[in-house]
């Protein structure tokens, strides 16, 4: 079980990064990967301070997390032998340093310029290009430095992703709970439970993100956070990823033009919920709140994506049992289910 040993978040602490550094004894050099974005925002800042620090820092941009990307990093790696690697940014950038490091055995440090998805705290990374579009076990960071003061700038739409992959967990653990009690899969109750109670606190302090962002924004990375431990515990996505995702995997490999991961996540949430017999209709209002999509249409997909998305998603990953092969969806049954939930 790999955890985090140092966990900082809130209003300004990308300024402790040369701090952490050095408490976890990587005083000599660094390698960061960002963005061009990323770079402008938090990047040139972790630089200069591990810099003036005494650590000699090298930087890479990058710009997506493909086959490439990850090769190109390594090969950074190899060269430049840093201590520890630094991602900065959202997914992409922070999949990139975090499978290459692994690949390469050097400890990880992420540091979120959203909050728009678990990863920032799992041990997993998504790649594309693959023929699995699930996410893949890499290793867990070695810290997590998320300051709320650079994440409040992102977009509203990342936050409200993040919101809903942490709202996600409902069925997550529903279906986790349903192999076990039908597969004889393992069941980890301490994961499990830590995966549901971000799931559950989330759907408590929505409203947060409406009244008070800085409160809602903490509470948000917290959820993300936990759920990224409860990976971490459980050595798999399963507290995390259930039908719901499968859905969500579902639409990349089916739409022209996806959404963002917490988004399609959160709207199979709604509808795994409902075949679960929970209570979707929560769900549902909660992402609303949020400002997260519900509808087809919020997603910029077209009804027929959520449909043949749902009709597709158990074949995505069949070793993963979820109430999918429970309840089979044809076309008809499929479409019923998205009607239903006022999905389309
Ligand atoms: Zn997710």
């Amino acid at each position: 079980m790999q955890l985090p040993r140092e966990v900082v978040v809130g209003k300004n602490t990308l300024e402790q990064i040369g701090a952490i550094c050095k408490r976890l004894d990587f005083s000599n050099s660094a390698l960061i990967v960002m963005g061009p974005k990323t770079m402008e925002i938090a990047g040139r800042k972790a630089m200069d301070i591990l810099t003036h620090e005494g650590l000699k820092v090298d930087h890479l941009v990058v710009t997506s997390c493909n086959i490439k990307d990850i090769v190109f990093v390594e090969d950074k790696i190899d060269q430049l032998k840093p201590q520890v690697i630094l991602g900065i940014g959202g997914g992409t950038k922070i999949d990139v340093a975090k499978i290459s490091a692994s690949h390469k055995d050097r400890p990880f440090i992420s540091v979120p310029t959203t909050a728009s998805h678990d990863g920032i705290a799992s041990p997993l990374v998504s790649l594309k290009g693959l023929d699995k579009p699930y996410s893949l076990m890499a290793q867990a960071p070695m810290a997590i430095v998320a300051d709320t003061n650079i994440i409040i700038n992102s977009s509203p739409r990342f936050t409200a992703s993040g919101c809903a992959d942490v709202i996600s967990k409902l069925t997550a653990v529903k279906d986790w709970k349903l192999a076990h009690e039908v597969m004889d899969e393992y069941y980890g109750e301490y994961a499990a439970n830590l995966a549901l109670m971000s799931a559950k606190l989330m759907l408590k302090n929505a409203r947060l993100l409406t009244t008070d962002m800085e409160q809602g924004l903490r509470v948000l990375l917290e959820a993300l956070i936990s759920c990224g431990v409860a990976m971490s515990i459980a050595g798999s996505s399963r507290p995390c990823s259930g039908s719901e995702h499968l859905f969500g995997h579902a639409l990349d490999q089916i739409a022209p033009k996806p959404a963002m991961h917490g988004e399609q996540c959160g709207v199979g949430t709604i509808m795994m919920a409902r075949l679960h017999n929970i209570n979707w209709r929560q769900i549902r209002d909660t992402l609303k709140r949020v400002g997260a999509p519900t509808t087809a249409q919020e997603l910029g997909l077209e009804k027929e994506h959520i449909v043949e998305a749902l009709v597709r998603a158990q074949e995505i990953r069949p070793d993963r049992y979820t109430i999918l092969d429970e309840r089979t969806l044809t076309p008809e049954t499929a479409k019923t289910l998205a009607k239903t939930t006022g999905v389309i």
